[in-house]
Protein backbone atom coordinates (compact mmCIF):
# COMPACT_ATOMS: atom_id res chain seq x y z
CA UNK A 1 0.00 0.00 0.00
CA UNK A 2 1.07 3.53 -0.42
CA UNK A 3 0.11 6.39 1.93
CA UNK A 4 -0.87 9.29 -0.11
CA UNK A 5 -2.07 12.66 0.59
CA UNK A 6 -5.33 14.03 -0.73
CA UNK A 7 -6.90 17.74 -0.52
CA UNK A 8 -10.15 17.78 -1.88
CA UNK A 9 -9.62 21.66 -2.63
CA UNK A 10 -12.82 23.90 -3.32
CA UNK A 11 -15.03 25.06 -6.07
CA UNK A 12 -15.41 21.70 -8.04
CA UNK A 13 -12.63 20.00 -6.42
CA UNK A 14 -14.58 17.78 -3.74
CA UNK A 15 -16.58 16.83 -6.50
CA UNK A 16 -13.64 15.90 -9.27
CA UNK A 17 -11.80 14.35 -5.83
CA UNK A 18 -14.67 12.37 -5.53
CA UNK A 19 -15.22 10.54 -8.77
CA UNK A 20 -11.42 10.41 -8.93
CA UNK A 21 -11.58 8.77 -6.04
CA UNK A 22 -14.55 6.53 -6.77
CA UNK A 23 -12.45 5.56 -10.11
CA UNK A 24 -8.70 4.70 -8.56
CA UNK A 25 -10.88 2.78 -5.68
CA UNK A 26 -12.78 0.55 -8.49
CA UNK A 27 -9.14 -0.46 -10.21
CA UNK A 28 -8.09 -1.78 -6.81
CA UNK A 29 -4.98 1.20 -6.58
CA UNK A 30 -2.95 0.42 -3.60
CA UNK A 31 -3.09 3.51 -1.82
CA UNK A 32 -3.80 4.42 1.90
CA UNK A 33 -5.48 7.98 1.66
CA UNK A 34 -4.83 10.72 3.90
CA UNK A 35 -6.86 13.52 4.12
CA UNK A 36 -5.05 17.24 4.38
CA UNK A 37 -7.23 20.61 4.97
CA UNK A 38 -5.52 23.20 3.09
CA UNK A 39 -7.03 26.35 1.18
CA UNK A 40 -10.17 29.11 1.11
CA UNK A 41 -11.15 27.95 4.87
CA UNK A 42 -8.11 27.70 5.95
CA UNK A 43 -6.44 31.16 4.35
CA UNK A 44 -9.52 32.48 5.87
CA UNK A 45 -9.10 30.92 9.25
CA UNK A 46 -5.73 33.68 9.37
CA UNK A 47 -3.17 30.93 8.19
CA UNK A 48 -1.92 33.27 5.32
CA UNK A 49 0.20 30.11 3.76
CA UNK A 50 -3.08 28.51 3.33
CA UNK A 51 -2.07 25.03 4.92
CA UNK A 52 -1.67 24.39 8.77
CA UNK A 53 1.14 22.72 10.65
CA UNK A 54 -0.46 19.29 10.74
CA UNK A 55 -1.53 18.85 7.41
CA UNK A 56 2.36 19.76 6.68
CA UNK A 57 3.62 16.86 8.64
CA UNK A 58 0.80 14.60 7.09
CA UNK A 59 2.58 15.79 3.45
CA UNK A 60 6.22 14.87 4.66
CA UNK A 61 5.16 11.35 5.92
CA UNK A 62 3.52 10.26 2.65
CA UNK A 63 5.61 12.00 -0.06
CA UNK A 64 2.93 11.99 -2.42
CA UNK A 65 -0.16 14.47 -2.94
CA UNK A 66 -2.66 14.71 -4.98
CA UNK A 67 -4.50 17.53 -4.75
CA UNK A 68 -7.70 19.74 -5.78
CA UNK A 69 -7.93 23.02 -7.27
CA UNK A 70 -8.26 25.84 -4.50
CA UNK A 71 -9.12 29.00 -4.11
CA UNK A 72 -7.05 31.59 -3.44
CA UNK A 73 -8.80 34.21 -1.51
CA UNK A 74 -8.18 37.99 -3.59
CA UNK A 75 -6.51 40.26 -1.75
CA UNK A 76 -2.75 41.22 -0.19
CA UNK A 77 -1.24 38.58 2.54
CA UNK A 78 -2.64 35.45 1.11
CA UNK A 79 0.51 33.14 -0.48
CA UNK A 80 0.50 31.56 -3.41
CA UNK A 81 0.12 27.84 -1.63
CA UNK A 82 1.35 26.34 -4.93
CA UNK A 83 4.22 28.42 -5.03
CA UNK A 84 4.90 27.38 -1.15
CA UNK A 85 4.89 23.95 -1.98
CA UNK A 86 7.10 23.73 -4.82
CA UNK A 87 9.84 25.88 -3.35
CA UNK A 88 9.16 24.19 0.19
CA UNK A 89 9.63 20.57 -0.92
CA UNK A 90 11.73 20.75 -3.80
CA UNK A 91 9.66 20.66 -6.52
CA UNK A 92 11.42 21.44 -9.16
CA UNK A 93 10.01 19.81 -12.39
CA UNK A 94 6.27 20.59 -13.86
CA UNK A 95 5.50 18.22 -15.97
CA UNK A 96 2.38 18.67 -18.18
CA UNK A 97 1.74 15.54 -20.44
CA UNK A 98 -0.39 17.30 -23.86
CA UNK A 99 -2.69 15.34 -25.59
CA UNK A 100 -5.59 15.69 -28.51
CA UNK A 101 -8.00 13.13 -28.89
CA UNK A 102 -9.11 13.76 -32.01
CA UNK A 103 -11.80 12.52 -33.43
CA UNK A 104 -13.74 12.98 -29.68
CA UNK A 105 -12.12 16.19 -28.54
CA UNK A 106 -12.70 18.68 -30.33
CA UNK A 107 -9.22 20.22 -31.98
CA UNK A 108 -7.44 22.15 -34.37
CA UNK A 109 -4.79 20.33 -33.68
CA UNK A 110 -5.65 16.34 -33.81
CA UNK A 111 -1.90 14.57 -33.55
CA UNK A 112 -0.59 17.37 -30.80
CA UNK A 113 0.80 14.85 -28.12
CA UNK A 114 3.41 16.64 -26.73
CA UNK A 115 5.30 16.96 -23.00
CA UNK A 116 6.36 20.39 -21.19
CA UNK A 117 8.72 20.04 -18.60
CA UNK A 118 8.99 23.54 -16.73
CA UNK A 119 11.51 24.30 -14.57
CA UNK A 120 9.36 24.89 -11.37
CA UNK A 121 11.83 26.90 -8.40
CA UNK A 122 14.07 29.51 -10.33
CA UNK A 123 13.76 32.46 -13.19
CA UNK A 124 11.99 35.24 -12.25
CA UNK A 125 9.50 33.03 -9.94
CA UNK A 126 11.93 33.62 -7.43
CA UNK A 127 10.58 36.22 -6.62
CA UNK A 128 13.37 38.78 -5.87
CA UNK A 129 12.28 41.93 -6.38
CA UNK A 130 13.13 46.00 -5.31
CA UNK A 131 12.24 49.17 -6.55
CA UNK A 132 16.07 50.87 -7.15
CA UNK A 133 14.91 54.87 -7.70
CA UNK A 134 11.71 56.96 -8.17
CA UNK A 135 11.05 55.54 -12.03
CA UNK A 136 12.94 51.50 -11.64
CA UNK A 137 11.50 48.50 -10.35
CA UNK A 138 13.72 45.17 -11.06
CA UNK A 139 12.90 41.38 -11.06
CA UNK A 140 15.98 38.87 -10.45
CA UNK A 141 16.02 36.39 -13.00
CA UNK A 142 17.90 33.95 -11.25
CA UNK A 143 19.02 30.79 -13.47
CA UNK A 144 21.38 28.25 -12.04
CA UNK A 145 23.32 25.47 -12.77
CA UNK A 146 22.07 23.05 -10.16
CA UNK A 147 18.84 24.03 -11.04
CA UNK A 148 19.04 23.94 -15.22
CA UNK A 149 21.12 20.69 -14.73
CA UNK A 150 17.88 18.42 -12.92
CA UNK A 151 15.57 19.53 -14.85
CA UNK A 152 17.38 19.15 -18.26
CA UNK A 153 18.34 15.95 -16.72
CA UNK A 154 14.40 14.82 -15.69
CA UNK A 155 13.64 15.85 -19.06
CA UNK A 156 15.68 13.25 -20.92
CA UNK A 157 15.13 10.27 -18.24
CA UNK A 158 11.56 11.31 -18.78
CA UNK A 159 11.96 10.50 -22.74
CA UNK A 160 13.36 7.68 -22.09
CA UNK A 161 11.37 6.10 -19.84
CA UNK A 162 8.57 6.82 -21.90
CA UNK A 163 9.61 5.86 -24.78
CA UNK A 164 9.58 9.59 -26.06
CA UNK A 165 11.92 10.00 -29.37
CA UNK A 166 13.39 13.72 -29.05
CA UNK A 167 13.93 16.66 -26.41
CA UNK A 168 13.76 20.70 -27.76
CA UNK A 169 14.93 23.55 -25.39
CA UNK A 170 13.36 26.69 -25.57
CA UNK A 171 15.39 29.74 -24.61
CA UNK A 172 16.04 33.48 -25.20
CA UNK A 173 19.98 32.49 -25.11
CA UNK A 174 20.33 35.37 -28.29
CA UNK A 175 19.23 38.36 -26.12
CA UNK A 176 20.22 36.63 -22.56
CA UNK A 177 23.42 35.41 -23.43
CA UNK A 178 24.43 34.90 -19.43
CA UNK A 179 21.12 33.43 -17.91
CA UNK A 180 19.20 31.45 -20.72
CA UNK A 181 22.84 30.84 -22.28
CA UNK A 182 23.78 28.80 -19.09
CA UNK A 183 20.53 27.15 -19.46
CA UNK A 184 21.09 26.22 -23.13
CA UNK A 185 24.47 24.96 -22.49
CA UNK A 186 23.64 22.68 -19.97
CA UNK A 187 21.12 21.40 -22.33
CA UNK A 188 23.33 20.45 -24.68
CA UNK A 189 26.00 19.13 -22.56
CA UNK A 190 23.42 17.06 -20.96
CA UNK A 191 21.77 16.02 -24.67
CA UNK A 192 25.10 14.84 -25.36
CA UNK A 193 24.68 11.84 -22.73
CA UNK A 194 22.14 10.65 -24.29
CA UNK A 195 22.40 9.49 -27.88
CA UNK A 196 19.47 7.62 -28.29
CA UNK A 197 17.30 10.53 -28.20
CA UNK A 198 17.39 13.38 -30.63
CA UNK A 199 17.51 16.94 -29.24
CA UNK A 200 17.12 20.57 -30.75
CA UNK A 201 17.15 23.86 -29.16
CA UNK A 202 14.81 27.05 -30.27
CA UNK A 203 14.22 30.64 -29.52
CA UNK A 204 11.12 30.83 -27.37
CA UNK A 205 9.61 33.52 -29.09
CA UNK A 206 9.89 31.16 -32.79
CA UNK A 207 9.62 27.74 -30.70
CA UNK A 208 6.22 29.21 -29.07
CA UNK A 209 4.88 30.40 -32.17
CA UNK A 210 5.62 26.76 -34.37
CA UNK A 211 4.47 24.88 -31.19
CA UNK A 212 0.58 26.99 -31.82
CA UNK A 213 1.08 26.29 -35.59
CA UNK A 214 2.00 22.60 -35.75
CA UNK A 215 2.53 20.89 -32.28
CA UNK A 216 3.07 17.65 -33.84
CA UNK A 217 6.69 18.62 -34.46
CA UNK A 218 7.19 18.41 -31.01
CA UNK A 219 7.96 15.77 -28.39
CA UNK A 220 9.37 16.42 -25.25
CA UNK A 221 9.74 20.54 -24.62
CA UNK A 222 11.78 21.75 -21.59
CA UNK A 223 12.25 25.32 -20.53
CA UNK A 224 12.76 27.67 -17.76
CA UNK A 225 9.85 28.60 -15.22
CA UNK A 226 8.68 31.65 -16.81
CA UNK A 227 8.61 30.33 -20.67
CA UNK A 228 7.46 26.95 -19.44
CA UNK A 229 4.31 28.45 -17.30
CA UNK A 230 2.87 30.57 -20.10
CA UNK A 231 3.88 27.48 -22.89
CA UNK A 232 2.68 25.21 -21.26
CA UNK A 233 -1.04 26.65 -20.85
CA UNK A 234 -1.40 27.55 -24.22
CA UNK A 235 -0.46 23.84 -25.59
CA UNK A 236 -3.02 22.34 -23.30
CA UNK A 237 -5.46 24.74 -24.67
CA UNK A 238 -4.58 23.81 -28.31
CA UNK A 239 -5.56 20.16 -27.23
CA UNK A 240 -9.39 21.38 -27.42
CA UNK A 241 -10.27 21.87 -23.03
CA UNK A 242 -8.20 22.85 -20.24
CA UNK A 243 -10.53 20.63 -18.60
CA UNK A 244 -8.11 17.35 -19.75
CA UNK A 245 -5.13 17.86 -18.69
CA UNK A 246 -3.20 16.94 -15.56
CA UNK A 247 0.06 17.76 -14.66
CA UNK A 248 3.05 16.84 -11.90
CA UNK A 249 5.82 18.23 -9.97
CA UNK A 250 8.28 16.22 -9.04
CA UNK A 251 11.28 16.43 -6.47
CA UNK A 252 13.56 14.39 -5.33
CA UNK A 253 11.89 13.32 -2.41
CA UNK A 254 8.57 14.51 -3.04
CA UNK A 255 5.74 14.42 -5.63
CA UNK A 256 2.58 16.65 -5.90
CA UNK A 257 -0.42 15.52 -8.80
CA UNK A 258 -3.01 18.32 -10.17
CA UNK A 259 -5.16 19.09 -12.89
CA UNK A 260 -4.00 22.07 -14.43
CA UNK A 261 -7.49 24.40 -14.32
CA UNK A 262 -8.70 25.98 -11.09
CA UNK A 263 -11.57 25.80 -9.09
CA UNK A 264 -13.96 26.95 -11.41
CA UNK A 265 -16.52 28.72 -8.57
CA UNK A 266 -19.01 29.24 -11.42
CA UNK A 267 -19.93 25.68 -11.94
CA UNK A 268 -19.33 24.38 -8.35
CA UNK A 269 -21.56 22.19 -6.64
CA UNK A 270 -23.88 21.74 -10.21
CA UNK A 271 -22.54 18.37 -10.90
CA UNK A 272 -21.29 19.37 -14.59
CA UNK A 273 -17.42 19.55 -13.80
CA UNK A 274 -15.17 17.13 -15.88
CA UNK A 275 -13.18 15.38 -13.73
CA UNK A 276 -10.95 14.26 -16.04
CA UNK A 277 -7.77 16.45 -15.50
CA UNK A 278 -7.75 15.20 -12.05
CA UNK A 279 -8.21 12.04 -13.33
CA UNK A 280 -5.35 11.67 -15.44
CA UNK A 281 -3.50 13.28 -12.30
CA UNK A 282 -3.76 10.65 -10.50
CA UNK A 283 -3.15 8.12 -13.37
CA UNK A 284 0.61 10.16 -13.40
CA UNK A 285 0.60 9.84 -9.60
CA UNK A 286 0.15 5.98 -10.22
CA UNK A 287 3.22 5.60 -12.59
CA UNK A 288 5.36 7.42 -10.36
CA UNK A 289 4.34 5.29 -7.72
CA UNK A 290 5.44 2.25 -9.96
CA UNK A 291 1.60 0.87 -10.39
CA UNK A 292 2.16 1.35 -14.17
CA UNK A 293 -0.72 -1.60 -14.39
CA UNK A 294 -3.32 0.04 -12.83
CA UNK A 295 -2.34 3.32 -14.21
CA UNK A 296 -3.14 1.81 -18.25
CA UNK A 297 -5.99 0.02 -16.84
CA UNK A 298 -7.66 3.32 -15.78
CA UNK A 299 -6.16 5.15 -18.70
CA UNK A 300 -7.71 2.80 -21.38
CA UNK A 301 -10.66 2.80 -19.42
CA UNK A 302 -11.03 6.96 -19.64
CA UNK A 303 -10.64 6.25 -23.44
CA UNK A 304 -12.81 3.75 -24.02
CA UNK A 305 -15.18 6.32 -21.83
CA UNK A 306 -14.07 9.55 -24.70
CA UNK A 307 -14.88 6.80 -27.89
CA UNK A 308 -18.01 6.06 -26.09
CA UNK A 309 -18.76 9.84 -26.58
CA UNK A 310 -19.95 9.97 -23.56
CA UNK A 311 -19.10 13.39 -22.58
CA UNK A 312 -19.15 16.21 -19.85
CA UNK A 313 -20.60 19.51 -20.80
CA UNK A 314 -17.49 21.39 -21.23
CA UNK A 315 -16.08 18.51 -24.00
CA UNK A 316 -19.70 17.57 -25.36
CA UNK A 317 -20.59 17.45 -29.41
CA UNK A 318 -23.60 16.50 -30.67
CA UNK A 319 -24.41 14.40 -32.90
CA UNK A 320 -23.31 10.71 -33.07
CA UNK A 321 -25.22 9.57 -30.00
CA UNK A 322 -23.15 11.84 -27.92
CA UNK A 323 -24.32 11.23 -24.34
CA UNK A 324 -23.88 14.65 -22.12
CA UNK A 325 -23.17 13.43 -18.58
CA UNK A 326 -22.75 15.12 -15.02
CA UNK A 327 -19.60 14.23 -12.79
CA UNK A 328 -20.75 11.67 -11.39
CA UNK A 329 -22.54 9.47 -14.21
CA UNK A 330 -18.86 10.32 -16.18
CA UNK A 331 -16.98 8.62 -13.11
CA UNK A 332 -19.50 5.80 -13.26
CA UNK A 333 -18.82 4.89 -17.28
CA UNK A 334 -15.26 5.25 -16.71
CA UNK A 335 -15.57 2.53 -13.74
CA UNK A 336 -17.61 0.65 -16.62
CA UNK A 337 -14.77 0.49 -18.43
CA UNK A 338 -11.81 -0.63 -16.28
CA UNK A 339 -10.48 -3.48 -17.97
CA UNK A 340 -11.13 -2.53 -21.87
CA UNK A 341 -8.78 -1.15 -24.29
CA UNK A 342 -9.58 1.42 -26.81
CA UNK A 343 -10.11 0.81 -30.60
CA UNK A 344 -9.54 3.61 -31.93
CA UNK A 345 -6.49 5.22 -29.19
CA UNK A 346 -3.67 3.00 -29.17
CA UNK A 347 -4.09 1.38 -26.13
CA UNK A 348 -1.62 2.26 -23.49
CA UNK A 349 0.78 -0.50 -21.86
CA UNK A 350 3.41 0.62 -20.06
CA UNK A 351 6.05 -2.15 -18.92
CA UNK A 352 6.44 -2.76 -14.72
CA UNK A 353 10.06 -1.58 -15.19
CA UNK A 354 9.10 1.74 -15.95
CA UNK A 355 10.22 3.72 -13.51
CA UNK A 356 12.02 7.41 -13.33
CA UNK A 357 14.84 7.82 -11.10
CA UNK A 358 16.25 11.79 -10.46
CA UNK A 359 20.38 11.62 -10.39
CA UNK A 360 21.00 14.33 -7.25
CA UNK A 361 22.88 16.98 -8.40
CA UNK A 362 27.10 16.61 -7.88
CA UNK A 363 28.38 19.74 -7.35
CA UNK A 364 31.71 20.70 -9.97
CA UNK A 365 34.75 21.98 -8.21
CA UNK A 366 35.18 25.24 -7.78
CA UNK A 367 36.13 28.02 -10.84
CA UNK A 368 39.01 30.56 -10.16
CA UNK A 369 37.14 33.80 -9.90
CA UNK A 370 39.03 37.21 -10.25
CA UNK A 371 37.69 40.97 -10.48
CA UNK A 372 37.53 43.56 -13.48
CA UNK A 373 35.45 45.88 -12.19
CA UNK A 374 32.22 46.88 -11.18
CA UNK A 375 29.10 47.56 -12.25
CA UNK A 376 27.74 50.37 -9.69
CA UNK A 377 24.13 51.25 -9.90
CA UNK A 378 22.85 55.36 -9.09
CA UNK A 379 19.79 57.07 -8.70
CA UNK A 380 19.77 60.70 -9.99
CA UNK A 381 17.28 62.65 -11.77
CA UNK A 382 19.97 65.34 -13.56
CA UNK A 383 19.51 65.66 -17.23
CA UNK A 384 23.38 65.70 -18.48
CA UNK A 385 24.98 62.74 -17.71
CA UNK A 386 28.15 64.36 -18.50
CA UNK A 387 27.51 65.96 -14.84
CA UNK A 388 27.22 62.77 -13.31
CA UNK A 389 30.07 61.31 -15.26
CA UNK A 390 32.50 64.47 -14.28
CA UNK A 391 31.20 63.37 -10.02
CA UNK A 392 32.33 59.91 -10.19
CA UNK A 393 35.17 59.45 -13.10
CA UNK A 394 37.88 60.50 -10.54
CA UNK A 395 37.06 59.35 -7.58
CA UNK A 396 38.95 55.98 -6.84
CA UNK A 397 42.30 55.63 -8.69
CA UNK A 398 41.67 52.14 -8.83
CA UNK A 399 38.98 52.47 -11.19
CA UNK A 400 37.82 53.90 -14.23
CA UNK A 401 34.85 54.84 -15.55
CA UNK A 402 34.41 52.89 -18.68
CA UNK A 403 30.67 53.93 -19.81
CA UNK A 404 27.52 54.81 -18.38
CA UNK A 405 24.21 53.21 -19.76
CA UNK A 406 20.65 53.62 -19.19
CA UNK A 407 18.05 50.75 -19.45
CA UNK A 408 21.14 49.27 -20.87
CA UNK A 409 21.64 51.61 -23.53
CA UNK A 410 25.30 53.09 -23.49
CA UNK A 411 24.73 57.38 -23.07
CA UNK A 412 27.87 58.67 -22.09
CA UNK A 413 30.91 58.58 -23.29
CA UNK A 414 29.22 59.56 -27.02
CA UNK A 415 25.57 58.85 -26.27
CA UNK A 416 22.50 60.03 -28.56
CA UNK A 417 20.67 63.04 -27.50
CA UNK A 418 17.52 60.87 -28.55
CA UNK A 419 17.92 58.08 -26.27
CA UNK A 420 15.37 58.67 -23.28
CA UNK A 421 16.83 58.14 -19.20
CA UNK A 422 15.10 57.28 -16.53
CA UNK A 423 16.92 57.85 -12.98
CA UNK A 424 18.45 54.69 -12.60
CA UNK A 425 22.52 54.78 -14.32
CA UNK A 426 24.32 51.97 -14.35
CA UNK A 427 27.96 52.90 -14.34
CA UNK A 428 30.97 50.82 -15.16
CA UNK A 429 33.97 51.41 -13.73
CA UNK A 430 36.91 48.94 -14.91
CA UNK A 431 40.30 48.50 -12.57
CA UNK A 432 43.35 50.41 -13.32
CA UNK A 433 45.38 48.18 -11.21
CA UNK A 434 46.80 44.21 -11.93
CA UNK A 435 44.09 43.01 -9.27
CA UNK A 436 41.60 44.77 -7.36
CA UNK A 437 39.42 43.28 -4.35
CA UNK A 438 36.02 43.85 -2.30
CA UNK A 439 38.08 46.40 -0.43
CA UNK A 440 38.76 48.64 -3.44
CA UNK A 441 35.50 48.46 -4.02
CA UNK A 442 34.20 49.09 -0.33
CA UNK A 443 37.01 52.25 -0.66
CA UNK A 444 34.96 53.40 -4.09
CA UNK A 445 31.75 53.48 -2.60
CA UNK A 446 32.61 54.91 0.53
CA UNK A 447 33.68 57.72 -1.74
CA UNK A 448 30.52 57.76 -2.91
CA UNK A 449 28.82 58.59 -0.44
CA UNK A 450 30.80 60.99 0.78
CA UNK A 451 30.36 62.97 -2.25
CA UNK A 452 26.78 61.77 -1.83
CA UNK A 453 26.24 60.14 -5.09
CA UNK A 454 23.15 57.90 -4.53
CA UNK A 455 24.20 54.35 -5.41
CA UNK A 456 21.90 51.80 -5.17
CA UNK A 457 23.17 48.43 -5.63
CA UNK A 458 26.42 46.61 -7.19
CA UNK A 459 27.16 43.85 -9.07
CA UNK A 460 30.79 42.74 -9.89
CA UNK A 461 32.55 41.78 -12.98
CA UNK A 462 34.16 38.69 -13.13
CA UNK A 463 36.29 36.40 -14.93
CA UNK A 464 35.90 32.58 -14.04
CA UNK A 465 39.03 30.75 -14.71
CA UNK A 466 39.75 33.86 -17.19
CA UNK A 467 36.49 33.27 -19.08
CA UNK A 468 34.58 36.98 -18.78
CA UNK A 469 31.56 36.06 -16.87
CA UNK A 470 29.40 39.32 -17.50
CA UNK A 471 27.37 41.02 -20.24
CA UNK A 472 29.50 43.81 -22.10
CA UNK A 473 26.47 45.67 -20.95
CA UNK A 474 25.94 48.19 -24.53
CA UNK A 475 22.48 47.77 -25.26
CA UNK A 476 23.51 45.06 -27.63
P1 LIG B 1 -10.63 27.95 -13.69
O1 LIG B 1 -9.68 27.02 -14.33
O2 LIG B 1 -11.13 27.57 -12.35
O3 LIG B 1 -11.88 28.17 -14.66
C1 LIG B 1 -11.78 28.70 -15.98
C2 LIG B 1 -12.98 28.26 -16.81
O4 LIG B 1 -12.83 26.86 -17.12
C3 LIG B 1 -14.31 28.41 -16.07
O5 LIG B 1 -15.30 28.79 -16.99
C4 LIG B 1 -14.58 27.01 -15.56
O6 LIG B 1 -15.96 26.72 -15.43
C5 LIG B 1 -13.95 26.12 -16.64
N1 LIG B 1 -13.45 24.88 -16.05
C6 LIG B 1 -12.34 24.74 -15.28
N2 LIG B 1 -12.20 23.46 -14.91
C7 LIG B 1 -13.24 22.78 -15.44
C8 LIG B 1 -13.63 21.42 -15.41
N3 LIG B 1 -12.93 20.49 -14.73
N4 LIG B 1 -14.75 21.06 -16.06
C9 LIG B 1 -15.44 21.96 -16.76
N5 LIG B 1 -15.12 23.26 -16.84
C10 LIG B 1 -14.03 23.67 -16.19
O7 LIG B 1 -9.91 29.39 -13.64
P2 LIG B 1 -10.34 30.72 -12.89
O8 LIG B 1 -11.83 30.91 -12.99
O9 LIG B 1 -9.45 31.75 -13.43
O10 LIG B 1 -9.95 30.49 -11.38
C11 LIG B 1 -10.88 30.11 -10.36
C12 LIG B 1 -10.13 29.93 -9.05
O11 LIG B 1 -9.22 28.83 -9.18
C13 LIG B 1 -9.28 31.12 -8.62
O12 LIG B 1 -9.45 31.31 -7.23
C14 LIG B 1 -7.86 30.70 -8.89
O13 LIG B 1 -6.96 31.29 -7.99
C15 LIG B 1 -7.95 29.21 -8.64
N6 LIG B 1 -6.91 28.41 -9.33
C16 LIG B 1 -6.39 27.37 -8.64
C17 LIG B 1 -5.47 26.55 -9.23
C18 LIG B 1 -4.91 25.42 -8.41
O14 LIG B 1 -5.35 25.16 -7.33
N7 LIG B 1 -3.92 24.73 -8.94
C19 LIG B 1 -5.07 26.76 -10.56
C20 LIG B 1 -5.64 27.82 -11.27
C21 LIG B 1 -6.58 28.64 -10.65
Amino acid sequence: MHQIAFAQGDGIGPEIMDATRRILDAAESPLDWHEIAIGEKVYLSGETSGIDAASWDVLRRCGVFLKAPITTPRGDGYKSLNVTLRKTLGLFANVRPCRSFHPFVPTRHPDLDLVVVRENEEDLYAGIEHQQTDEVVQCLKLITRPGSEKIVRYAFEYARVYGRKKVSCFTKDNIMKLTDGLFLKVFKEIAAEYPDIESDSWIIDIGAARIADTPERFDVVVMPNLYGDIVSDITAQLTGSVGIAGSANIGETFAMFEAIHGSAPDIAGKNIANPSGLLRAAIMMLHHLGEQHTADKIKNAWLCTLENRIYTEDIFQSGQNAERVGTRAFADAVIEQLGNEPKTFRPTRHSSEVKMTIQPYKRRPAREKTLDGVDVFIHWSGKNVDDLAARIATLHPEFKLLMITNRGVKVWPNGFEETFCTDHWRCRFEKTADAISNTDVAQLLSLMAENGVDFIKTEHLYRFDGDRAYSLGQGQ
